[in-house]
């Protein structure tokens, strides 16, 4: 694997940079998924997302959605302050069989229930050739990181995610211990297969990331792309400079558009964030 920062990025896209943040320490869901239920999760409709060619379910409040050649979406309901959150992270193996986990489940225990069963799908040694990007400093993005490290995997963040992650973040969560400057973003090679890690500027936090698989013309949005209809908890976001930040995202070439939280997977999902936050001035 080559790591390098990603000078190509910025001359190619101008500046991307990209956060996603919300209030205390995580959800940056609207209200739809703050008052929806680990049932409802359960009702996922493939008609809404017709890129989804199997679902698997790992444990009541985790499954996976299968997107593409070895590539999943992984779902982690998360009870906090009363209310149940829906969080995405993404899972997708190369071609030279490294996996990439973009983002996090919320919690170590089931990020150690995804390196399971990635085990069993991908073989034992798989772990060994996992790398996994923290996509902010909300425990939604980062919150496996325990398990992560625990397994030997690298993890990779800016480090503006260390900082706020130290400043203001939940308890106990380790950082990332692959460390780059989050104004540069990073680009991680897999033989021919490129991951570009974007930071497109503030979003919904400071330091929200979207992670693009060029090949596959899949994007992990993370927090910084909505699904729902409301922008949800602000607490944390750069409302001014969101929308510039979700316009430099256009200029990508997609099929798959990942959100942080919600069932949508289409494109379409770029205009609808920019959409939903013209509504919200
Ligand atoms: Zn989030």
């Amino acid at each position: 694997m080559r790591i390098r920062t990603a000078g190509s990025l910025l001359a190619a896209l101008a500046v991307i940079v990209g956060a996603c943040g919300a209030g205390p320490s995580t959800s940056n869901a609207g209200p739809v998924l703050a008052t929806a239920s680990v049932a409802a999760a359960t009702t996922f409709s493939g008609a809404v997302s017709p890129n989804v060619s199997k679902r698997i379910d790992l444990a009541p409040d985790l499954y996976l959605r299968q997107i593409g050649d070895g590539a999943y979406v992984v779902t982690n309901a998360f009870t906090w302050n009363g209310d149940t959150w829906f969080g995405n992270s993404l899972l997708v193996q190369m071609a030279d069989g490294t996996l990439v986990l973009a983002g996090t489940p919320w919690t170590p225990e089931a990020t150690q229930a995804v390196l399971g069963w990635a085990k069993q799908q991908f073989g034992e040694s798989s772990i060994a050739k996992m790398v996994a990007v923290d996509t902010g400093y909300h425990q939604d993005n980062l919150g496996g990181n325990g398990a992560l490290l625990a397994a030997g995997v690298p993890v990779y963040g800016s480090d503006l995610t260390v900082k706020l992650l130290a400043e203001r973040g939940g308890p106990g969560i380790p950082p990332p211990n692959h460390v780059f400057p989050v104004a540069d973003g990073l680009t991680l090679s897999f033989g021919n297969e490129e991951v570009r890690v974007i930071f497109p500027g503030p979003s919904q936090a400071p330091d929200k990331l979207a992670v693009y698989f060029r090949a596959r013309k899949l994007l992990f949005g993370s927090c910084m792309i909505l699904s729902g209809d409301a922008v949800g908890n602000t607490a944390d976001a750069d409302m001014a400079a969101w929308p510039s930040a979700i316009r430099k995202l256009q200029g990508l070439s997609v099929d798959v558009v990942v959100p942080g939280h919600g069932d949508r997977l289409d494109p379409g999902l770029i205009q609808h964030t920019l959409d939903v936050l013209a509504q919200t001035h």
